[in-house]
């Protein structure tokens, strides 16, 4: 995108190659990106692969400090070799000082967090302080884009933000690009995405934007910044509605002895689908609309992993000294996120109740210690199943899904299995001789 761009510079104005050069060592080409966590971190990383340079900030000094030292804050599968080949070639940096980084960077992305209130509100106190931040310190033209997730009309206070903070009458634009990677394949995802989505209200900004997007060969939606917001709220909500369906059909199944052949499990989790919902109902809600189907999706959710304890409970009749050895902490696999993983509250109920845990997770073990209380931390799978009265599978790892069946038959205290994520044949496991129970598939 940046030699394009001042290619196209050059070309109109007539400028020779030199001044293309002088351009771009003063270093406008750069893309900001404000907040490196899993959003912000595989954003950066995937543009500067695509060519630009990047630099990423964080108000976090800490996990800056720990970046330039190539030690990444989060797991997800290929970034710490896609950062460190980046940044070995100069295309990728960063910075503790958000002012130098919005000083040198004409694309500016915001991808901070934008977590729930109380009262199931976004927070969107990050956004707010990093658009005062930009319009203090910005110079020159900037396209300022929503990466994170937010409400409908975000746009519009972040747009008033600037102009309150902004001195003089430097030119702006703001514009949305919700996110859609999934944590676990989120490199794949960011190259290889069913469609981008972005909210502009000028040419300039459409422009910037679609050239930093068309390496990628994908299909791109240009809309209106309010619709860009909503898709991705709509989204989400749409993708927690699927599965709220399918739990609640795997109940019914569960009555008859049906089998359900689509993804039932513990519900949703994570951090944006349950933050999400909460976010979308309350905008709704102060925009007059009672999105009942959405308060139906959620009231599901929440059931479903009432169905799970009940479950346990039922198998085990008493559960206070039971031991319960748990597979998976992390909301789903190929990530260490622990944030509303339905495993935790899994967790919390059951020590209600008086049982004691055992957990293994092959990456979100360091996250799931600083939220979890009095649980043994396992070095493997069978260490949880050692003399444990149950196995429970909470994340469906697939190096779960080749355990050595008769080796932890051995270990558990009885052969009992409740699977939460649905990862075992029925029929093989109970012809090695386990209680096997699954969610609305026969068992047993
Ligand atoms: P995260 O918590 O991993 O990262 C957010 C980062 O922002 C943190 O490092 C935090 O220190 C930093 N930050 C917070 N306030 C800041 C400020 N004022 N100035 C500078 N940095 C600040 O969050 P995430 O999972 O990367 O999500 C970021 C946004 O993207 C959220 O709105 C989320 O809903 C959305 N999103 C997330 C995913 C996902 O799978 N994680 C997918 C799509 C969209």
């Amino acid at each position: 995108m940046v030699h394009r761009y001042f290619l196209f510079l050059g070309l109109k104005l007539s400028l020779k190659w030199n001044l293309i050069l002088i351009e771009l060592t003063i270093g406008l080409d750069n893309i900001a990106i404000i907040g490196s966590g899993y959003v912000g971190l595989v954003t950066g990383a995937c543009f500067a692969e695509l060519g630009n340079k990047v630099i990423c900030t964080d108000n976090d000094s800490k996990k800056i400090a720990s970046l330039k030292k190539g030690i990444l804050p989060i797991y997800e599968p290929g970034l710490k070799e896609l950062i460190a080949n980046n940044v070995k070639n100069k295309r990728l940096s960063f910075i503790t000082s958000i002012k130098d980084a919005v000083l040198s960077s004409e694309v500016i992305f915001i991808a901070v967090g934008t977590t729930a209130l109380e009262n199931g509100e976004a927070d969107l106190t990050g956004i707010e302080n990093v658009a005062r931040n930009i319009a203090i310190n910005m110079k020159g033209y900037r396209l300022i884009v929503e990466k994170s997730t937010v409400p409908v009309e975000t746009g519009e206070r972040v747009k008033h933000t600037i102009r309150t903070h902004l001195k003089g009458n430097k030119k702006f634009d703001i514009a949305s690009n919700p996110e859609f990677l999934r944590e676990g394949t989120a490199i794949n995802d960011f190259m290889h995405p069913d469609r981008i989505v972005i909210g502009v209200e000028s040419k300039k900004a459409e422009d910037l934007l679609v050239n930093l997007y068309n390496p990628l060969n994908a299909t791109i939606v240009v809309t209106n910044i309010k619709s860009a917001e909503l898709i991705k709220h709509a989204s989400n909500a749409f993708l927690a509605t699927k599965i709220s369906f399918i739990n609640a059909v795997s109940r019914i199944c569960d009555k008859v002895g049906a089998d359900v052949q689509l993804n039932a499990g513990l519900g949703y989790g994570g951090s944006c689908f349950p933050k999400d919902l909460d976010a979308f109902l309350a905008i709704t809600g102060h925009l007059g609309y009672d999105f009942q189907l959405l308060k139906a999706v959620k009231t599901i959710n929440e059931e479903q992993k009432n169905f799970i304890i009940k479950k346990i409970k039922d198998t085990l009749w008493v559960v206070k000294d039971k031991t319960i050895g748990i597979l998976g902490l992390a909301f789903k696999p190929d990530t260490d996120d622990v944030r509303n993983a339905p495993a935790l509250d899994l967790i919390y109920a059951l020590q209600q109740e008086g049982a004691k845990i055992k957990v293994y997770d092959p990456q979100a073990m360091p996250k799931a210690k600083s939220v979890l209380k009095n649980v043994t931390f396992c070095a493997d799978s069978y260490a949880v199943c050692r003399g444990s009265d149950c196995l429970f599978i909470a994340t469906e790892w697939n190096e779960f899904k080749e355990l050595d069946f008769l080796k932890i038959k051995k270990l558990l205290k009885r052969p009992l299995i409740i699977d939460g994520r649905n990862i075992y044949e029925a029929k093989s496991l109970e012809k090695l001789g386990f209680r096997y129970i699954s969610i609305g598939r026969k068992s047993i």
